[in-house]
């Protein structure tokens, strides 16, 4: 029935794991590349998973108290010069405009990198008094930084995000702001979405956001033993707040200056649960946010056995949809055993295999993308009942399995030879876990030494303090070290 040479090209070995990830990246039909150097163009099946993605994050943005709101592309160059730290880290990845409709403008503009200056000349305007307090928007859109090196969904010149940008009244209330964000969107989403278990920390003052006090981040391991940080969540004190005037008369009748916070996670996220969950057959998406969660393969030979196949896949496609379950039936002309591979790529959670002598048995075999060896046969009345459930067991398995990878792969080191040489070993390389001084010097001196950063000063650590990993100097920070993307 079917052409018998096509085959799905084959990945490269995961080894080889920059290769592996854009190859599943292309094949699996995310994305595709870009006309302009470091963009990349999202395909539907990419674009899908972010929209499921962005449902679920938008989802917890507004049972945390949030509202969605929209702010301009372009800035006035002017803005991003108020906050001395941010122009610093952002000046060299801007892009300008410097002519439109023909003429040179008096002012250049820049197309966002962030939101923080517009947002923030605007919050001045929108608040002048306690009671306008606090002010709690966040927006989704296409930020630009100008990077050197590219790679899709990690590292792109142009990505989607949203950005959260809160305005408050005191410090406190600023700080428990950041948190709720980090624990309450941020890590939840991770674990219960995503099946990606996150580490939440402190970022160290050199990794922190430019112009933020203090910024917190949830970390992930990727497949190779590196890091990525997934997202961000920042108090930025009252250092934007002071360079936009967002003040507010008090309740005392002082006028004050007002604190304010930003928080962002984008289409980077894609890249983290590809490298995360993909194993040597591709993807393997976690089912909540998976664009099909089911796939249906019809196996016939003959056409009289492909009118009893088609019923039997009419109704359990009827029966799944019905319980809420993202199902498709592949109707290719082309061979089960391409489907499978196919499908398999792709990263579809669970495969439905559905012949002429299971649609004479009234029965489906399952077979989950996580142990694609186990096949279950289920009668077609438990069809409905079984597979939600199998898809919980799927995102279980993926959690369980990047979260046992991620312990085999931390370490605590006896010594800074013993760090240096976990750290040049590609089987080995991972996390590393230890005591650190606290300056900055010699943070840099690691990253100079080993390419390692610290990632994050953990929320969960141990008690008391120790030796630095690094100068040997009594710390009481306990840090995180990596390489990452
Ligand atoms: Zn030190």
């Amino acid at each position: 029935m079917a052409d018998e040479s096509k085959f799905v090209e084959d990945l490269a070995e995961k080894d080889d794991f920059a290769q592996w990830y854009l190859d599943v990246v292309y094949k699996a039909g995310l994305a595709d590349e870009s006309p302009v150097r470091g963009c990349m163009t999202i395909k539907p099946y990419g674009y899908a998973l972010w929209e499921h993605m962005q449902r679920a994050m938008d989802d917890r943005i507004k049972a945390t108290g949030h509202e969605n709101a929209y702010f301009p592309l372009f800035i006035p160059s002017s803005f991003l010069a108020r906050e001395a730290e941010h122009i610093e880290g952002f000046a060299p990845e801007v892009a300008v405009v410097t002519h439109a409709g023909g003429e040179e403008l008096t002012e250049p503009l820049i197309v966002r990198p962030t939101s923080e200056t517009v947002i923030g000349h605007m919050y001045a305007k929108w608040v002048q008094s306690y009671r306008d307090l606090p002010l709690l928007y966040n927006q989704w859109c296409n930020v630009v930084r100008w990077e050197k090196r590219t790679r899709p969904f990690l590292r792109t010149t142009e990505f989607l995000w949203q950005e959260g940008h809160t305005v408050h009244r005191t410090e406190d209330e600023a700080e428990a702001e950041t948190l709720l964000i980090l624990n309450d969107v941020y890590y939840d989403f991770f674990v219960k979405e995503l099946a990606i278990p996150g580490i939440r920390g402190l970022k160290s003052e050199s990794q922190k956001f430019p112009g933020a006090l203090r910024t917190y981040t949830v970390e992930a391991m990727m497949g190779d033993g590196k890091a990525l940080q997934s997202a961000t969540s920042h108090n930025l004190g009252q250092n934007f707040a002071r360079s936009f005037d967002i003040q507010f008369q008090d309740a005392d009748g002082q006028v004050k200056t007002a604190w304010t916070t930003s928080w962002g996670a984008s289409t980077r996220m894609v890249g983290g649960l590809i490298m995360v969950h993909g194993d040597s057959a591709g993807l393997r998406m976690p089912p909540r946010v998976a664009p099909i969660q089911a796939i249906v393969v019809p196996i016939w030979r003959k056409e009289a056995e492909r009118e009893a196949v088609a019923a039997l896949v009419a109704e359990v496609e009827a029966a799944l949809k019905a319980v809420g379950v993202r199902v498709k039936a592949d109707w290719r002309e082309e061979r089960p055993g391409f489907k499978y591979n196919d499908w398999e790529l792709r990263g579809v959670p669970i495969r439905i295999e559905i012949g002429p002598r299971d649609a004479q048995n009234g029965q489906v075999v399952l077979v989950p993308r996580t142990s694609r060896t186990a096949k279950e046969t289920v009668s077609k009345d438990g069809v409905a009942r079984r597979v939600p459930e199998m898809l919980q067991e799927v995102h279980q398995a993926l959690y369980d399995q990047a979260l046992a990878f991620r312990q085999s792969r931390t370490y605590q080191v006896q010594s800074y030879e013993e760090f240096q040489e976990i750290l040049a070993d590609k089987a080995r390389l991972g996390f590393i876990e230890g005591w650190w001084c606290g300056d900055a010097q010699c943070e840099a001196e690691v990253k100079a030494e080993t390419q390692a950063t610290i990632r994050c000063l953990p929320l969960e650590r141990p008690d008391g303090s120790g030796p630095c990993i690094h100068c040997g100097k009594t710390g009481s920070a306990w840090a995180v070290f990596a390489k990452a993307y």
